[in-house]
């Protein structure tokens, strides 16, 4: 679990911030459950064999003996409180939702025990177009974030009756081959063998060359669907790749699965995970109710953001992680000068200017070291000179300008009516170099 420092949290604050635009206007609300949830709610939902319920959860009895976990993923929840509240009364529900989420896994890069997820979800809607505006939304956000070589896979993984057709052929040709498959994968043949096609061990993936393929278990209606949402990903211009081998971890999915990838994120690769889950509102005690969502890893997308940044200083990316520096830095001593900074520096700021107030009563050389630290694009400064003239002196800390222009470097404004201080402020506002 990783602590998030103030130079790292300006780039989490714009993907937010990016991600809120998008669902406004795309007519999605908000929906935000508790981190703990009834380990029931998880068992029932996921699946017992699958790796998160099966070994990744953080789960304890409470001091009423209940066994609680903290949430290992978003949709479980959400669909709960959904239920619980009657939501589907009102019809269906566009929802995202963005948080920490919990499993006990091996940690690495692009992988913690604590990390955040932004998702989607989608309620109440089975048509293909669904879909397609659900993985648009992912696709589009991640463009907009100034991703440009990423890549989406999808796949369809039937329905109920076409995966039971296919787990059958599966499973008898595998298991003529067993001694062939690494250890994991053995133990999933008996438990969950739709997920050794999903296998990272490269003699297995081998191995599944000629194994019976998933799309050939599909029946007529699932193809129609499949092409469907391919046909509707042709019309958004959204690229993709079709890939039969794609299935996801969690039990509960249906019809449309896909995962939007980075080759540039090594091992952990995926982005955006998502599809569709028809059976899970039912199997949670709602009505039977069609379903569709995603969920974005943060850290990983950071990961790429960052990578991109490098490669790419003045492109989309590289401006996300830009810090806000102060536009003022007031320096500040003696008894009625603080006084009177501390007043001015809020009227500054109620009018819309970024002002940090240096609360030291410290030499001035010593402020101004810090003024130039700080990143600030003016240094005001006020002292009992100033107090005595009336004047408050506004100091350039650009340092790319010409050190000997004394128009450009230091200016004087009446201290009691901040009129014409601001004037200068908005009308010299180039922007500040450092921001
Ligand atoms: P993986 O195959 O990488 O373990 P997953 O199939 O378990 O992923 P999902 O449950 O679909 O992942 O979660 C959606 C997304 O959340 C993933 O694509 C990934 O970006 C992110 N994610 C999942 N687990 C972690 C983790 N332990 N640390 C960081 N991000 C994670
Ligand atoms: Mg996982």
């Amino acid at each position: 679990m990783v602590d998030l420092l103030p130079e790292q949290t300006p780039i989490w604050q714009a993907i937010e911030s990016l991600a809120r635009t998008h669902f406004v206007r795309a007519g999605i609300s908000e929906i935000r459950t508790p981190l703990l949830e009834a380990t029931e709610l998880f068992s029932k939902g996921i699946g017992e064999e699958t790796d998160v319920v099966g070994k990744e959860m953080y789960s304890f009895l409470d001091r009423g003996e209940r066994s609680c976990t903290l949430r290992p993923e978003g949709t479980a929840s959400v669909i709960r409180a959904v239920l619980e509240n009657g939501l589907l009364n009102k019809g269906m529900q566009r929802l995202w939702y963005a948080g920490p989420m919990f499993r006990y896994e091996r940690p690495q890069a692009g992988r913690q025990r604590q990390f955040h997820q932004l998702g989607v979800e989608f309620i109440g809607l089975n048509q293909t177009r669904s879909d397609a505006e659900v993985i648009a939304l992912a696709w589009n956000l991640l463009q907009d974030l100034g991703l440009n070589n990423l890549e989406l896979e999808i796949n369809s993984l039937g329905d109920e009756e076409d995966r039971k057709t296919f787990r059958s052929q599966l499973v008898n040709w595998l298991q003529s081959r067993e001694s062939a498959l690494d250890t994991d994968s053995q133990k999933r043949l008996l438990q969950n063998p739709l997920r050794i096609l999903d296998s990272k061990n490269s003699q297995t993936q081998a191995l599944l060359e000629k194994a019976p393929k998933l799309h050939s278990s599909l029946s007529k209606e699932s193809q129609k669907r499949f092409a469907s949402v391919q046909i509707h990903l042709q019309a958004l211009d959204i690229p993709f790749k079709i890939n039969d081998r794609l299935v996801r971890g969690l039990d509960y999915y249906d019809q449309t699965a896909f995962e939007i990838t980075s080759p540039q994120l090594g091992a952990q690769s995926t982005v955006c995970g998502g599809g569709r889950y028809n059976r899970l509102i039912e199997q949670l005690g709602g009505p039977p109710t069609p379903a569709i969502g995603w969920a974005i890893g943060l850290e990983r997308l950071i990961l790429l953001i960052q990578q991109i940044s490098q490669e790419n200083p003045s492109g989309k990316a590289a401006l996300l992680s830009k810090i806000n520096h102060p536009d003022i830095f007031l320096i500040n001593k003696g008894a009625d000068a603080e006084k009177k900074a501390l007043v001015i520096s809020q009227e500054l700021r109620a009018a819309g200017f970024i002002v940090e107030l240096d609360c030291s009563s410290g030499a001035f050389n010593k402020q101004f070291k810090r003024a130039n630290r700080s990143g600030a694009r003016w240094a005001l400064v006020i002292g009992d000179d100033e107090m005595r003239t009336g004047q408050i002196r506004l100091k350039n800390l650009d340092h790319s300008l010409k050190q000997n222009d004394p128009i450009q470097n230091e200016q004087l404004h009446p201290l009691n009516n901040l009129e014409s201080l601001m004037e200068s402020l908005r009308t010299q506002a180039t922007p500040n170099k450092n921001n």
